[in-house]
């Protein structure tokens, strides 16, 4: 018996005899296909091919990688608080030189993801570090290897060791999570956001969308939920799902400022006009 793992999505599955016949993830709107059909590899599989790329971000947060890209091509974030770390998000990939990598730095109290996209092998990670894994409830049908380690939370916050909050945005899922991380950048705060709020190529903004690799937008009542909910917390900057993507300072004004910009163009209203049909 196997756990495969989708090689488009990163996501593992529970045991098997041979590979499922789909990928439910990949067969959403959200998500897309494999160019050769759909294809699978194992843990064991990846660790052959592949390694991770452990590096610090910010004093008490460090970024989790794979070298070379794997599926979607996130990055995971281990932040360190006193009261036991945290793991954002996730990768496919765990082996002996990260399970090692990630004790150094204190182990995984609880791991919280952003949501199906990014859930990868976190029930490899789980068992590992016999952490807890927290997920917005109304995702459970995205859990391709349900596990005990799972807690499904509902409603709109759920507190983490150190002073941590989960904050449901909703949006590029229903149950999109961010994490609010109050300690970093001299206590200024930071979201760890996945892509629930995307940080574009332009640093002072972000965007919101359901669907990134296929460009289906947000409605503007799923936009303004998204900043309502970040709206209470106090944050300087945003770490999105990837290396490169974040905002570095003045976060707050930029999903404000987004959203402003994304509702006025859903809605026909940009200040520089757009064609009239
Ligand atoms: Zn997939
Ligand atoms: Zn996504």
């Amino acid at each position: 018996m196997t756990n495969f793992i989708c090689s488009t999505c990163g996501t593992q599955y529970g045991e098997s005899e041979s590979p499922p016949q789909r990928c439910p993830v990949c067969d959403d709107d959200r998500q897309w296909g494999g160019r050769g059909g759909q294809q699978w590899t194992t843990l064991g599989g990846s660790r052959e091919s592949y390694h991770t790329v452990i590096k610090p971000v910010e004093p008490g947060l460090t970024g989790i990688g794979m070298h070379p890209d794997f599926a979607i091509g996130q990055r995971a974030l281990l932040v360190q608080t006193p009261e036991g770390n945290v793991l954002w998000d996730c990768i496919a990939l765990i082996d002996d030189p990260t399970v090692a990598a990630v004790r150094a730095l204190g182990g995984i109290s609880a791991i919280a993801i952003s949501h199906p996209h990014y859930y990868a092998t976190m029930v490899e990670w789980s068992h590992e570090f016999d952490a807890p894994i927290y997920l917005h409830a109304v995702e459970r049908p995205w859990m391709m290897r349900p596990d005990p380690a799972v807690t499904f939370w509902e409603g709109e916050t759920h507190s983490l060791p150190g002073g941590l909050t989960l904050i449901r945005c909703g949006g590029h899922f229903p149950g999109g999570q961010v994490l609010h991380w109050p300690d970093s950048v001299e206590r200024r705060g930071a979201l760890l956001t996945g892509d629930i709020i995307m940080p574009v190529s332009d640093r002072r903004y972000v965007s919101f969308m359901y669907s990134y690799p296929n460009l289906i937008p947000l409605s503007a009542a799923a936009v303004r939920r998204v900043v309502a909910a970040v709206e209470p917390y106090a944050y300087d900057r945003i770490y999105g799902a990837w290396w490169e993507r974040g905002v570095p300072c003045d976060a707050r004004h930029a999903v404000e400022a987004s959203a402003q910009r994304y509702i006025a163009a859903i809605e026909g209203r940009h200040p520089d006009g757009y064609p009239e049909r």
